[in-house]
């Protein structure tokens, strides 16, 4: 097998697939009211130009893949992709993040294609709330996507909670209570600041859980990430932080992200991607390709440079990319 190891020596062998722009929810912290004007399908890679740059990143040294957008599950028959991903050589796993709000209907089926686990996003444990940040989401739907994922053995299902003062910081304790009540792997999120909205800084939210009880160390739950994990006392469930922010991860990073329209980007928060739809839809060889996907990984900075309101950040929405 092949590896991929960037300028600073990091293995890259993770790659995140955005498979469509387009959302069900407009999430306060993602997406403004009116939605982002959405991208024409042919711009869009197929599905099986999808497989094709998977399966020469396998050869490379890419493992896992995760499905993201926008929300993966609106685009039609997903079910496919994760199947034709799943049978690709060197492809070990296969994942999904979802905001869970039509989970419910695909779980078993996309267990059934080689779906191998799930990341839910909620934000928010009261449905008035929930329906405030996602403007267009139903709590109980998400919350039956959570079930229905445990039932068909998706597991573990992860939480992920990106966390904003004075808008649902107070749920952090209620949150890590569920790693004790109903197992669940909860993660809490830094907000990147494509909003102005208030971060929460993993320390003070680790501070206010341990009103629960000594946090003690523990070991990530299957997957692979940038979270540091703890664990309750008696909880069957593990409890990660996501820092961006105020704990760059940049030296662990193990990862690159294709856009839904096939642009290849070492890093989320900096500028810099090369184009893969084109040069595939132009007749590039496999060399060729490889030779792109060398370039992007050659372009992957020591660290990502952040500054609130960057113009750069502000512009390359998460849902085109993919968070
Ligand atoms: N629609 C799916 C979902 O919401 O899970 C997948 C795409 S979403 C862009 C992927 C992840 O990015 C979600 O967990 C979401 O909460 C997170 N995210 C989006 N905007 C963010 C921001 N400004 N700061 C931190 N996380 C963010
Ligand atoms: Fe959609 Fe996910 Fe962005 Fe929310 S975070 S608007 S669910 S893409």
């Amino acid at each position: 097998m092949n590896a991929l190891i960037d300028t600073f020596g990091r293995h890259i062998d993770y790659l995140r697939i955005s498979v469509t722009d387009r959302c069900n929810l407009r999430c306060v912290y993602c997406m403004p009211p009116e939605g982002v004007p959405w991208m024409p399908h042919d711009e869009l890679l197929s599905y099986e130009e999808i497989a094709t740059i998977v399966r020469i990143a396998a050869r490379m040294g890419i493992g896992k893949v995760r499905l993201t957008g926008g929300e993966p599950l609106v685009r039609a028959d997903l079910v496919t992709l994760v199947e034709m991903l799943g049978t690709i050589e060197g492809i070990t796993e296969v994942s999904l993040t979802t905001n869970g709000q039509i989970l419910a209907q695909h779980a078993r089926e996309l267990k059934r294609a080689g779906l191998m686990r799930v990341n839910i996003s909620l934000d928010t444990l009261d449905s008035d709330r929930f329906h405030r940040i996602t403007r267009l989401g139903d709590l109980s739907r998400t919350l039956e996507g959570i079930q229905a994922a445990e039932d068909a053995g998706l597991s573990p299902v992860k939480i992920n909670m990106v966390v904003m003062r004075g808008i649902n910081d107070d749920e952090v304790v209620d949150f890590a209570r569920m790693t004790r009540e109903r197992g669940w792997h909860v993660r809490f999120i830094e907000l990147m600041p494509f909003t102005m909205a208030d971060m929460v800084p993993s320390a003070d939210i680790r501070h206010r859980i341990e009103s629960l009880g000594v946090l003690e160390e523990g070991t990530a739950p299957k997957g692979n990430g940038p979270a540091y994990y703890y664990r309750l006392l008696g909880a069957r469930g593990s409890i990660g932080f996501i820092s961006p922010i105020t704990e760059p991860f940049c030296d662990r990073c193990n990862r690159m992200r294709l856009s839904s329209d096939g642009h290849l980007y070492p890093c989320l928060l900096t500028q810099g991607k090369v184009d893969l739809k084109e040069p595939l839809r132009d007749g590039a060889t496999t060399s060729q390709l490889q030779g792109l996907i060398l370039e992007a990984v050659a372009a992957k900075p020591e660290h990502y440079h952040l500054a609130i309101d960057d113009t750069v950040c502000a512009k390359r929405k998460m849902s085109r990319i993919g968070g």
